[in-house]
């Protein structure tokens, strides 16, 4: 291997994360070993993230490292798991020390901040890729699926839809904010927050989760294809930044990826459970955004109705 691949796991990735009490044996040896306690099964999801498809060249590698994780955690909270450990794969063209330091503690910095431990990987030359692979726990068939959607159910988003979207299109200069606001979707597109604080909510009251990385139309899509429902939209209840709302750039919140925020359903008997998490949780508030139903996809706003199922480019809907 033309990168020290000893060295470097040994100087940058030996002890990243927090401590998992689960692992018996981590990073070092031909595999790690890891017990599962007694009445739990394991989540497992594993992300890729490719130099020019999935980040632009020159991405800060902090950003690169933190995102390349938390994408993977995300997956885990709309299993309804708790996080435990997580695998690195890591294709670099070059070992250059100051990119993989700061990759390094970004990766432990949000490692630690989300109680996952490193505990193996590989590392190779090629063009820049990250493979991070993570699992979680849950209770014995405590897990939630893009199935279980009733007509009638909720259909709830955590958090605000669009800013990495629009953060994405501010780096491309495809649009100018205010400067706080650029900051906020920056950090969105950068830094995604997975919602794994709304585990315990998921698992008492939600019939199905998916978590968003391709925007809102799309990801719904898939819980009404394996549920076998349709759903109705509010629009204006769609939870956006003001320079969406005013502009009308709707397309943002539906179309555009990456936000990483849950969506779930939630049975109607919830709705009281909503506002109780929403008092207590002002950081990860919840919006109900509209109802599962037993037809069709619909957005509805003043008195019109879209078909989400067919529209495409949400820009003349504004
Ligand atoms: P092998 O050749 O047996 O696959 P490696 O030399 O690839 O072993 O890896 C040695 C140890 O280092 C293993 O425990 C492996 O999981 C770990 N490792 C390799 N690359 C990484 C990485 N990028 N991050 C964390 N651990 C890694
Ligand atoms: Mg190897």
């Amino acid at each position: 291997m033309a990168i020290d691949e000893f060295g470097l796991i040994e100087d940058y990735f030996g002890e990243i994360g927090a401590p998992s009490a689960n692992l018996r044996l981590g990073i070092g040896d031909d595999g790690a070993v890891v017990e599962l306690p007694p009445g739990q099964q394991l989540v497992v999801a594993m992300d890729t993230l490719v130099e020019g498809i999935h980040f632009p060249s020159g991405t800060a590698a902090g950003d690169i490292a933190y995102k390349a994780l938390a994408v993977n955690l995300s997956d885990l909270a709309a299993m309804a798991a708790e996080a435990d450990w997580f695998q690195l794969s890591l294709t670099l063209p070059t070992a250059d020390a100051s990119w993989l330091d700061e990759f390094a503690r970004s990766l432990d910095a949000a490692a630690r901040a989300y109680g996952v431990a490193l505990i193996g990987g590989d590392t190779c030359r090629g063009p820049l890729a990250i493979t991070v692979q993570v699992a979680g726990t849950v209770p014995t068939d405590a897990y939630l699926t893009r199935a279980g959607a009733s007509p009638g159910d909720l259909v709830v988003v955590s958090g605000r839809l669009g800013d990495a979207g629009l953060g994405l299109a501010c780096t491309e200069g495809r649009a100018e904010l205010p400067s706080e606001l650029a900051e906020a979707c920056l950090r969105a597109l950068n830094r995604p927050h997975p919602r794994l604080e709304l585990v315990p909510f998921l698992r008492a009251q939600a019939s199905a989760a998916i978590d968003l990385s391709d925007g809102l139309q799309g990801d719904l899509r898939h819980i009404l294809r394996a549920s076998d429902c349709g759903a109705r939209l509010e629009r204006d209840a769609l939870p956006v930044n003001d320079y969406i709302r005013r502009q009308g750039a709707w397309e943002y919140a539906l179309g555009a990826g990456d936000d990483y925020e849950i969506c779930c359903c939630v049975p109607p008997a919830g709705r009281a459970a909503i506002a109780a998490w929403n008092t207590a949780h002002a950081d990860c508030p919840l919006s109900v955004i509209g109802e599962i139903t037993a037809g069709d996809y619909l957005l509805e706003y003043d008195d019109q109705r879209i078909d989400l199922a067919t529209a495409s480019g949400f820009r003349h809907f504004g």
